[in-house]
């Protein structure tokens, strides 16, 4: 047993739909402008030039509920997700094996402060402020592939207040699941308990303190947010 300065931080972990089971969370890839019409909202052309990848530090993955409204930012944007979890690890995935490594999905937000997203677009700096805070990444449970499948069509969509703010279906992604966990694994060491944000449709717009945020994929779950 190792003596530690100072206790450890706990695993961050997410719940898995049916199970006593907590699923633990190692890394969090996510993928750019994986809708069209999002690339389009966001100023780019749509194309099949390959995804981008950042991250979220782990521990910025959180259950539903409430949220705090982060500091730092006056434009904190929503970006309603397919989340992949996986269940294996590997690096250098070939496209036809990807899916025997999914553990299972969930819905999460990519919770954005866009004004430091884009100075950092702007200056050509890292993304991690605009991205990588505290509280980012809220997520549902973890629904096993054994009881939902691989979900490749079906809405997906986010209210605030009631409102319908962001529409588009998983049919419409630019890159499949199996695309992007190969393009990963060529370039990380993939892990048991990674999440893989898809990417958002079209809609990114931005809340507001006391806003309460309602969102889904058809045939999955739905994730409801109130920012403190
Ligand atoms: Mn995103």
């Amino acid at each position: 047993m190792t003596d530690y300065a100072f206790p450890p931080p706990e695993v961050t972990s997410l719940a898995i739909a049916g199970s006593e089971l907590a699923f633990p969370v190692h890394r969090v890839y996510c993928v750019g402008r994986n809708y069209a019409a999002h690339t389009r909202e966001m100023g780019k052309d749509p194309d099949r030039d390959p995804p981008f990848f950042f991250s979220k530090p782990a521990d910025a993955v959180v259950p539903g509920g409430t949220v705090p409204y982060p500091p730092a930012t006056a434009d904190l944007h929503h970006e309603i997700e397919l989340v992949v979890a996986l269940g294996e690890g590997g690096r250098s995935i070939p496209e036809d094996r990807a899916l025997d490594h999914v553990y299972g999905y969930g819905v999460g937000i990519d919770l954005t402060r866009r004004d430091l997203q884009g100075e950092a677009k702007k200056h050509g700096r890292p993304w991690d402020t605009g991205k990588g805070f505290d509280a980012s990444a809220p997520c549902t449970p973890i629904h096993p592939v054994t009881a939902v499948g691989h979900p490749e069509r079906g809405r997906i969509w986010l209210e605030v207040g009631g409102q319908l703010r962001q529409e588009g279906d998983l049919a419409e992604m630019i890159w499949t699941v199996p695309e992007m966990i190969a393009l990963l694994s060529g370039l990380f060491l993939l892990k048991p308990g990674d999440l893989i944000f898809t990417g958002t449709p079209a809609g990114v717009a931005a809340l507001q303190r006391g806003d309460r945020v309602t969102g889904g994929v058809e045939g999955l779950d739905q994730i409801e947010i109130v920012i403190a």
